[in-house]
């Protein structure tokens, strides 16, 4: 299933991952996959301790559409982008994942995924703090991210919960939360953007669940939404880390296919291969 399904939400050394390009590609064909993407983050201002630095930019393409040429017939690489909402999108990439890292509010960055103290700062200086407020906030970014990015899907849709299985600040179930979350969700199915499963929290131990959580994911397959699964891998030793739990909450939440990134666009493999 793993090999069949790729694995196209990666990092590297080049942005804040542990691994080369070529030592994430090597290690996809040493597991049998047929399809990769690289997907470094886009170059922000505000991001600069995780994302590729801005002169890295034009390295990161030459060397990953190198590598694509070299593994041809292989392996198929994919030469696409995790695009902040406030970062800047090259010319030329194979796909575009929408994700957003933090708030900029009164002219300061607060980021969601940094820590839990981070998230709560935000929450008192901005906020009143009123965490639904915040993650209300969060979900009007991403809302937007298909008009700044471009994006064909959308990256860890839920990452406003990272630290809140440790915080337990805001009630996930709660109408409250999951109003702005399902409002949003519903508008940017309507703009044909796909959803990613992503892994990544649960091989970095913040999660024991894959991104969206489940009222979302069911709520996805109501609106009759795409996914496609991701693991965020920074190292290469994580590639496709957790799929086997996100095939089951797909399954679980009614899905009977997910998708892959091909040079034709989105693909349907069905649950059961
Ligand atoms: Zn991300
Ligand atoms: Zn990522």
């Amino acid at each position: 299933m793993t090999a069949v399904l790729g694995d196209f939400h990666t990092h590297s050394t080049l942005d804040d991952g542990g691994s080369t390009l070529e030592e994430m590609a090597q290690a996809a064909c040493a597991r049998g996959l047929t399809r990769l993407g690289f997907s470094g983050h886009s170059w922000c201002q505000w991001e600069e301790d995780f994302c590729l630095p801005r002169d890295q930019v034009p390295v990161y393409l030459e060397t990953g559409r190198a590598l694509k040429e070299r593994y041809r017939g292989k392996l198929d690489l994919f030469v696409g982008m995790e695009l902040d909402c406030y970062g800047q999108r090259p010319e030329g990439l194979d796909y575009g994942i929408g994700s957003v890292h933090g708030l900029l509010l009164d002219g300061r960055f607060y980021p969601v995924d940094e820590s839990p103290e981070k998230s709560r700062q935000a929450v008192e200086e901005q906020f009143g703090g009123d965490w639904y407020r915040y993650t209300d906030a969060y979900y009007d970014l991403v809302a937007d991210l298909p008009k700044k990015t471009g994006c064909d899907w959308i990256g860890h849709f839920d990452l406003v919960t990272k630290f809140n299985q440790r915080l337990a600040a805001f009630d996930e179930t709660a109408p409250r939360y999951l109003r702005r979350a399902m409002e949003v969700m519903e508008h940017l199915v309507k703009q044909s953007v796909a959803f990613e499963l992503n892994t990544g929290a649960i091989s970095r131990g913040y999660r024991t669940k894959p991104y969206p959580a489940m009222p979302l994911l069911r709520h996805l397959r109501r609106l009759g939404g795409e996914l496609i699964l991701s693991s965020d891998a920074h190292q290469a030793g994580h590639l496709c880390y957790g799929f086997d739990k996100g095939v089951a909450a797909a399954a679980q939440a009614g899905f009977d296919h997910v998708n892959v990134w091909t040079s034709a666009g989105f693909q349907a493999v069905g649950l059961s291969v």
